[in-house]
């Protein structure tokens, strides 16, 4: 078992923070000013050659002194163990109400002395803000500086002046979500110039649900999207034709057993040759139309209303599998959307090409030091373990868990499941003991809370409501009579505090409704209650028709539901009998445990299928970094023509060198007033002489370009941009390619085809011709941008 392996480490860290805690009294015992003194005194050893992993312990120290005087909070024995797993970037796994927000401060207090570059990643924006604003006040008063990166909710865009980076990564500490340091990360790298790039340096990243982080969103890559695609008209007819064809075995289309993918049969392929009229869909020829069919069959096949999207004043809105939360704004990339809305028959949205994306893994690869906490990670630890080099480490709780886990109750049908939950939530209402009742989707939630209406049970409802919000009810629910229904992740972050005798009453009731995809997520909602040694109990309905028995379950399951279902039919079975047969009993953990391996494999695809994007990105960053940071340009310039006129002057199929060409070369990448007389002589000549000649043309016309400049200061930030330009140009246009390969490429997963090589291959054709295009766009932003002298003596650049 891995965790004997890691008691050692437990105890060694346990040693540690018991250490810490002897020097308390001599931190008690300075007055203010004294403690607050010691940041500069850690700051000043550092600067000699102090290691921050010397201070850890009195650094620790000062940092629970100052939480108790600055909060009232002092940190436990276990938080200031489990800072100690997050200083040494670990993952700390730490059970609801802990107090992990505290714990933070104590690792994030000795990485800050060296900041900029700390951050605390939550997994939302309501979370950054609200920790920034409770923890904040002692790192300031500790004389640090902290600020929060995410999006503020509460103000109103309009009203909201944009928020000043610069400012915000200048702190030693930031809290932020995910994506807006994802964001801001990847907007960095769009600069023209470095005052326009903010953050400085990946040092330390604790990263708060790292669960949610790393791995439910681990296939959702971040993309920032750009200017609007051309508009394809090939959605409509190619949904009318995938709707007309035949799923099931040996028919048009063919499902996976899981139904989680699809594809084309060979009649599938002939019929839509017959359709369109064409021959060879798969060639590159038809790529697009393909690539248009392959999205319509997945929206049509593989996408379904209620449950992956909803329609949404004709419009529509994705929604989060997981917690049933709505994501507004957000789209499904490569066209999937506008698939989905020509399978709805709503209007079709403007698709917009994707400008610069990363994954999350990545994202938080480039950290010196990364860490995490969460309430349930030591099911994932081999994951976390081979993927990001991350142990878990499992932090005594500071009282001990009294809460009940109620064995999971099976039924045949949903039906009868409802019910029975139904029937516990109205048994411990009627004592006003608190319930909150998880649901799989929004419509089952939406469910529930109609059948609960209808028994006259008061309750709350909690699905696509504002974060903010969503919190405030969700910390009522242990109130007394509190029946809260909730999608599974809703509320996340908030602990559940008691109300007045509800622990005499057996503490807050959790019932799951449906078993999630994986254990993990079923056990954060368990641990929702007794929290902090107090009384809880959990409980799981399930039935046979589940989401993930259905997707998941093994044959004689699907059989023995089928036998089960007619005997309900025949009346020869009671209508709501639980399943007890011991066969049965670890049905649920055998189903999410294969939902769970086909979520470790996508993650590991996705991972395989970004590793080569993420050295291209690699490339191009540093190779934008260092064009911002040389003060000389004058060597990339000599070779970026040199590699330009090169290529052009290598003779291709495709293009076949002729004086007119070469003549066309001059007016599109050199000079609109090029004299077409002078081109005969060297054209003649042929060869190194024309080669020769064409740098001449060149190297003159740079010449003129520099002459319009005041000095060369002003013609070097002009070098810069037109060469920034076109990296950017190239690469955009490489990203948004990367993106659609991908969907094409992932939909060939069947037959004698490996994707991911399929992809890499394609991947690096297209990054060599992006390379190209780039030294010729570089080539005509030098020659043919124009200037307008402005009165104050800058200038003004118009790029061709
Ligand atoms: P978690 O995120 O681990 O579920 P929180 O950070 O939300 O937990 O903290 C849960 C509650 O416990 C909060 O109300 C917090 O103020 C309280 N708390 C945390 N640490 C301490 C402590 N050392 N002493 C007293 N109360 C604490």
């Amino acid at each position: 078992m891995p965790m004997k392996l890691k008691r050692p480490i437990l105890r060694k860290y346990e040693r540690l923070a018991r250490r810490i805690m002897k020097l308390a009294p001599t931190y008690s015992q300075m007055s203010d000013e004294e403690l607050q003194q010691q940041t500069a005194i850690f700051r000043v050893r550092l600067a000699k050659g102090a290691t921050l992993d010397s201070l850890l312990p009195e650094a620790f120290a000062v940092a629970c002194e100052a939480d108790k005087r600055v909060l009232g909070l002092a940190p436990f024995f276990n938080q200031i163990t489990g800072g100690i797993v997050l200083y040494y970037g670990d993952i700390a796994e730490m059970k609801t109400g802990e107090g992990k927000s505290l714990t933070a401060t104590l690792p994030l207090y000795l990485c800050g002395l060296t900041g900029p570059g700390n951050f605390l990643v939550t997994a939302n924006a309501y979370l950054a803000n609200r920790d920034a604003e409770e923890m904040g006040p002692v790192y300031e008063w500790l004389g640090l500086t902290v600020r929060s990166g995410a999006p503020n909710e509460t103000v109103d865009e309009t009203e909201n002046a944009t928020p000043d980076k610069a400012e915000i990564y200048k702190a030693d500490i930031v809290y932020t979500t995910h994506s807006a340091l994802g964001f801001d990360y990847l907007m960095d790298n769009l600069a023209a110039t470095e005052e326009n790039q903010f953050l400085h340096g990946f040092h330390y990243a604790l990263v708060d649900e790292i669960d949610a982080v790393l791995l439910d969103m681990a296939t959702i890559p971040l993309v920032i999207s750009g200017a609007p695609r051309v508009q394809s008209n090939y959605y409509q007819s190619a949904d009318r034709l995938v709707k007309l064809l035949e799923v099931g075995d040996g028919l048009d289309i063919e499902e996976s057993d899981d139904t989680k993918s699809a594809w084309f049969t060979k009649r599938g392929i002939a019929k839509i040759e017959r359709f369109f009229g064409i021959k060879g869909l798969l060639s590159p020829k038809w790529a697009e139309l393909y690539r248009h069919m392959v999205l319509a069959m997945r929206a049509n096949y593989l996408m379904y209303r209620g449950r992956d999207y909803v329609l949404d004043d004709g419009e529509i809105a994705l929604i989060d599998t997981e917690n049933g939360r709505k994501l507004p704004g957000m789209k499904l990339h490569a066209g999937l959307h506008q698939a989905i809305e020509a399978k709805e028959g709503v209007k079709i949205s403007s698709e917009s090409r994707a400008m610069a994306s990363i994954t999350y893994q990545n994202l938080f690869r480039m950290f010196d030091k990364l860490s995490g906490m969460t309430g349930t990670a030591i099911t994932d630890v081999r994951e976390f373990r081979e993927t990001y080099h991350l142990d878990v480490i499992q932090i005594p709780t500071h009282r001990p868990v009294i809460r009940k886990e109620r064995p999971d109750q099976l039924y045949v049908t949903n039906q009868e499941k409802i019910y029975a939950s139904v029937d516990r939530i109205k048994q411990a209402y009627a004592k006003r003991r608190p319930v909150l009742i998880e649901t799989g989707s929004v419509s089952m939630s939406e469910l529930y809370s109609y059948v609960l209406l209808k028994e006259g049970i008061p309750h709350n409802l909690l699905n696509a409501h504002s974060i903010a919000k969503e919190a405030a009810i969700i910390a009522e629910a242990g109130q007394p009579g509190a029946i809260t229904v909730a999608t599974s992740m809703a509320g996340r972050g908030t602990d559940i505090k008691l109300g007045e005798g509800v622990a005499a009453l057996g503490g807050l009731l959790v019932v799951g409704t449906e078993p999630m995809s994986s254990r993990r997520i079923d056990q954060q909602l368990k641990g929702r209650a007794g929290r902090q040694g107090a009384p809880g109990e959990s409980v799981f309905y399930a039935s046979l028709e589940d989401k993930v028995v259905l997707e998941n379950g093994p044959s004689w399951a699907k059989r023995a539901r089928h036998r089960y279902e007619d005997q309900l039919q025949d009346e020869k079975r009671e209508f709501g009998t639980p399943i007890k047969q011991a066969r049965f009993r670890n049905l649920i953990a055998t189903v999410q445990g294969v939902a769970e391996n086909d979520q470790r494999s996508s993650r590991a695809m996705t991972l395989q299928f970004d590793e080569i994007f993420r050295l291209q990105r690699e490339k191009i960053y540093q190779f934008r970094d260092r064009v911002m940071a040389d003060q000389n340009l004058d060597q990339l310039v000599d070779k970026l023509i040199q590699r330009a006129l090169t290529t052009f002057l290598t003779p291709s199929v495709k293009q076949p060198l002729s004086f007119e060409s070469v003549l066309d070369y001059l007016f599109n990448h050199v000079d609109y007033n090029y004299d077409r007389s002078q081109l005969w002589e060297p054209w003649q000549a042929g060869g190194a002489e024309l080669k020769r000649y064409l740098l001449e043309v060149v190297s003159k016309r740079l010449t003129a370009q520099h002459d319009e400049f005041l000095n060369h200061d002003q013609f070097l930030y002009f070098e810069r941009l037109a060469i920034l330009k076109a990296v950017d140009y190239a690469w955009i246009e490489q990203v948004d390619n990367l993106q659609q390969l991908r969907q094409v490429v992932n939909s060939r997963t069947r037959g004698a085809h490996n994707p991911i090589y399929e992809y890499q291959r394609d991947a690096r054709s297209s990054f060599e011709q992006m390379t190209h295009a780039f030294w010729q766009v570089a080539l005509s932003n030098l020659m043919l941008s124009t200037f307008a002298m402005k009165p104050d003596g800058t200038i003004d650049v118009e790029f061709p």
